[in-house]
């Protein structure tokens, strides 16, 4: 069994306890606008060009001022790639899940504070039956598991007992300005959030705070409601939006279409506070 790989490393305390071991899957379910990793939404990867030092690497001009014609590569055979040129490259790596499996097993050692492997994106669970296998190989190891995920997928509850830690995003209350902005809805991201909220006693809710999406205070209200079941020791954390991925849309050929979409300090502060008064549990990592 394979796995596509976009890239892993160590951090710490951010996605799960301790120092982790990251890995990004390549493949998303959403098309989120603001994407951090614009390079992960294709399932099966994409091209990424540094500048116009590319240009050249392509024999068919598909690339013109260092951003490459998407949809030209997308079936392309990928000469390009055969120049192993550090200005160009493609999104993702395709491994075993033996492999990484090995590659976890001589990490250990630093795994330090409670840490362990952390599986986020794009979607890992994109690629399901590899991410399950290889969360069923670490739990038998007994390696602190966690999950970063979307929540859109309909099996995603068979993992939650492979998950020591389980993160998911919430983008939307509303089905509608979800489905409108990020290209399909959100019942089954809040049907899997009340499943885990049941079945589970850690969970950590993240909200991407975008400003003219989803943070105004009546979306305040709305998210305090939908997630209104959330238990006293399960968690929401609200992460303001930024434009640290801003760059790789273009060496993508994907255009970045966010504007005007930083939020206030006051617009946060005051959408925290209609959360932390509903009663939900506010936490930062
Ligand atoms: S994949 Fe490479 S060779 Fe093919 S069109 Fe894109 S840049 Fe050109």
């Amino acid at each position: 069994m394979t796995v596509k790989i976009i890239h892993r490393g160590f951090n710490f305390s951010q996605d799960g306890p301790g120092n982790r071991l990251v890995y990004h899957l390549q493949g998303c379910t959403m098309h989120c606008p603001w994407c951090s990793n614009p390079e992960s939404i294709a399932p099966d990867g994409c091209i990424l060009a540094t500048d116009s030092a590319a240009d050249a690497l392509c024999p068919y001009g598909a690339v013109r001022d260092g951003q490459p014609d998407a949809e030209r590569c997308k079936d392309c055979e990928k000469p390009c790639l055969s120049r192993h040129s550090a200005h160009l490259k493609f999104s993702c790596t395709e491994r075993t899940v033996e492999d990484v499996l090995r590659e976890i097993d001589s990490s250990r050692m630093l795994f330090f504070d409670g840490g362990g492997v952390t599986f986020t994106g794009g979607e890992a669970t994109l690629q399901f039956d590899a991410l399950c296998a290889m969360l069923t190989a670490l739990k038998e190891k007994g390696i602190h598991t966690a999950l970063e995920t979307n929540g859109s997928h309909r099996d995603l509850p068979a993992l939650f007992d492979k998950i020591d830690y389980l993160i998911m995003d919430c983008k939307h209350w509303d089905e509608d300005a979800h489905r409108r902005v990020i290209g399909c809805g959100n019942r089954q991201t809040l049907d899997n959030i009340r499943k885990a909220s049941q079945a589970r006693t850690q969970l950590l809710v993240r909200i991407p705070l975008i400003g003219g999406f989803n943070s105004s205070p009546a979306d305040a209200e709305g998210f305090a409601e939908a997630l209104s079941f959330l238990g006293s020791e399960q968690c929401v954390e609200v992460l303001r939006y930024h434009e640290y991925g801003k760059d790789k849309w273009k060496q993508c050929g994907m255009a970045y279409t966010m504007q005007d979409a930083f939020v206030s300090d006051d617009a946060f502060r005051t959408f925290c506070k209609i959360l932390a008064d509903s009663g939900l549990h506010l936490i930062k990592t």
